[in-house]
């Protein structure tokens, strides 16, 4: 049955008829539910509602226009980074929107993928809301995925991944689409949202760790804990589809995702260089270098495969307790919005 038909009097759904990929069941039927992983995100996303307006922007604004309040190599990192989440937020949303939901025929993932679509418009909320405090150059920040090449290569090379799944003759069906769909799963929620970001988070949180831009240091710590439940959504649906069809993780596509999560950290050390060609205090590009390690590291095991560098210690352990709002909220001595759970990171 196509999704805009009704077959009349046809069969109710039961657990056994769900699958993650290519499954003929009604997927407008959400109860049975099959898989409660799907459904327990799309809980605790609801849980952890916030929109950017609500965190105050003085300290921000006062110190960006204050002279000397933040060094060149910061101020640099800064609008660098913001560039690059200002797109990136949009192209994540894009992909969900316009493959990912069509390609994931199971309603309790559709019922979260709802959800993230609704989480990246607030992230991207959240860089209009910052560019219009701190008054920068609109053209600047959204264009910079375009004009600044370590962020063109890195948004070149994840739209690569959705560009012929978005194309509305792409069906799932076949090993080799089913493949794709998989490494669009992967480069998008393990490499963008589940590396890529993370350093993103590092860098601002570092600052804010020194009292500085605490106002988008505190949007970054909702924005992370958004991401945290994305990336565990992304590696459960992944780890779904491989236990239903097991013919799609051979050795030979395991060592592609290998060699994807590679290509990706050369793509993230060239941008770690290009946004912090100094450094500073607690923050250079070869700490970012050694974290990045240990997160691709993490992602491998997450995925049951074989890491992909030498062990390395966590540089940046601080990063787990910006997970924490609630530890963190004293730090920053800023308005806090609690929301009604405010945990649920118990994955990650
Ligand atoms: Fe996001
Ligand atoms: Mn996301």
């Amino acid at each position: 049955m196509t999704e805009t038909t009704v077959e009349r009097g046809g069969g109710r759904v039961t657990v056994d008829d769900k699958a993650m990929i290519n499954c003929r069941a009604d997927v407008n039927q959400l109860l049975p539910l099959k898989y409660h992983w799907a459904w327990e995100k799309y809980l605790a996303a609801c849980n952890n509602h916030w929109m950017p307006t609500e965190v105050s922007m003085q300290a921000d604004i006062a110190l960006w226009h204050a002279p000397g309040g933040l060094t060149d190599d910061e101020r640099r990192m800064l609008k660098r980074n913001l560039g690059f989440f200002a797109a990136s937020e949009s192209l994540v949303a894009n992909n969900i929107v316009l493959a990912v939901y069509r390609h994931l025929t199971n309603p309790e993932c559709r019922q979260y993928l709802l959800r993230q679509a609704f989480e990246e418009a607030v992230h991207t909320h959240t860089f209009q809301y910052i560019c219009a405090s701190l008054g920068l150059n609109e053209g600047e920040l959204f264009n910079m995925y375009r004009e600044v090449p370590s962020i063109t290569d890195k948004a070149a090379w994840a739209l690569n991944y959705t560009r012929h799944l978005d194309d509305p003759e792409f069906r799932t069906g076949t090993p080799e689409r089913d493949q794709a769909f998989l490494r669009d799963l992967v480069a998008f929620y393990v490499v963008f949202e589940g590396m890529w970001f993370y350093t993103g988070f590092a860098q601002i949180l570092s600052l804010g760790r020194r009292n500085k831009m605490v106002g988008i240091a505190e949007q970054y710590q909702y924005i992370l804990r958004d991401e945290s439940i994305h990336l565990n959504f992304g590696i459960d649906a992944i780890n779904q589809i491989k236990i239903e069809n097991p013919h799609l993780w051979g050795p030979e596509f395991q060592a592609e995702v290998r060699s994807m999560l590679a290509e990706a950290c050369e793509l993230e050390i060239a941008y770690g260089r290009d946004t912090m060609p100094q450094g500073f205090l607690g923050l250079n590009a070869d700490l970012c270098e050694q974290y990045l390690h240990f997160i691709a590291n993490r992602r491998c095991a997450q995925l049951g495969l074989s890491p992909v560098f030498a062990e390395s210690e966590n540089p940046f352990g601080w990063m787990s307790e910006a997970m924490d709002l609630k530890k963190e909220k004293n730090f920053f001595e800023t308005r806090v919005i609690e929301y009604q759970s405010g945990g649920s990171l118990s994955w990650d």
